[in-house]
């Protein structure tokens, strides 16, 4: 089968380049689905009072022998046009609740979501499985979705987030900031979370206009009794500038980047000697 890869007719005539490097992603990606190549890697999220790591987000990655790691930016979307994201959903769930089972029992996970999984109409019943397979507690998993997601205004969407929080899985607002839907759906939709998108926390520190935007997230987040966290923190300024404006969390190179599950456990160790980042106490005296 794989002799014929590339021989065979997938391209139609007038496809342009563009159309072409679709379906050669999604060719592949098929194949990597079928032969189980995707892996999570993990980032932690760290708490900005004790620099301590809270948890991690479970980012897919995808090792390609030609072409290295391909790149979530390039599949993801494919994957959401061609329905294959829900084999991907699935399988980064199970596989991340399996990997955080065996990690401390104060270290979350975080899982990001297509809104396409929710359209399936199975999604409860996904994640029940993978706890209880796992036997990851709820409280240890969060979902993340985006305001896309909202926008549906549906009744099924709202139905499915109500029922995952009453089973203790959070809720949390992916790249907040960058969607178009209104403040109102802030009132309608539970959630626990918003992380704040890294477009506005680049350059925190010297852009007065991010750190604007970023206070009144912050305020709007604590208003509304939700974990505010800083998503690609990549300087000690942005980190400063996130504590005085008392962000709970951050995120980003500045800390670490995704790493493979083999590294979690040692990561976790270290951190017993010392904190990925100082907490703000020895940074004052300091
Ligand atoms: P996201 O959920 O907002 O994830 C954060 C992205 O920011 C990750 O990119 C991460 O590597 C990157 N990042 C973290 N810290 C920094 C930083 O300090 N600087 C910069 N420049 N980037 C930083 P990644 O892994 O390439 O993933 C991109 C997007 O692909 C994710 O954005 C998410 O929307 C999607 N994605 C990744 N894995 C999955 C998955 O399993 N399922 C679904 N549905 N989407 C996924
Ligand atoms: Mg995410
Ligand atoms: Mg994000
Ligand atoms: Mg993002």
């Amino acid at each position: 089968k794989n002799e014929q890869r590339g021989t065979f007719s997938f391209f139609e005539p007038g496809m342009d380049a563009r159309a072409q490097s679709r379906r050669r992603i999604e060719i592949d990606l098929r194949d990597a689905i079928q032969n189980d190549v995707l892996r999570p890697h993990y980032q932690p999220l760290i708490d900005l009072t004790t620099g301590r790591i809270t948890g991690f987000e479970a980012l897919v990655r995808w090792p390609d022998p030609e072409r290295g790691m391909i790149s979530p930016a390039e599949f993801i979307p494919v994957a959401e046009e061609t329905g294959l994201i829900n084999a991907l959903g699935g399988l980064m769930l199970r596989r991340a609740c399996t990997d955080a089972a065996a990690w401390p029992d104060d270290v979350c996970i975080a899982v990001n979501l297509s809104p396409l999984q929710f359209r399936v109409g199975n999604l409860l019943s996904l994640v029940m499985d993978a706890l209880k397979q796992s036997g990851l507690p709820a409280k240890r998993l969060e979902l993340e979705i985006t305001e896309t997601l909202l926008l549906e205004k549906s009744s099924q969407v709202l139905a499915t987030l109500h029922a995952l929080r009453a089973l203790g899985v959070r809720i949390s607002m992916d790249d907040f900031g960058t969607g178009y839907s209104s403040l109102s759906y802030l009132r309608s939709f539970p959630f626990d979370k918003i992380k704040i998108d890294q477009s506005f926390v680049r350059g925190l520190g010297s852009n007065r206009d991010a750190q604007a935007i970023v206070r009144s997230i912050i305020s709007l987040g604590k208003g509304l009794g939700v974990t505010i966290t800083a998503e690609g923190v990549e300087t000690e300024a942005e980190l400063s500038c996130l504590r005085a404006e008392g962000c709970h969390e951050g995120q980003g190179f500045l800390f670490s980047r995704a790493r493979p599950n083999a590294e979690i456990v040692s990561l976790l160790q270290a951190q017993r000697g010392a904190a990925l980042v100082a907490p703000v106490d020895a940074d004052e005296e300091a």
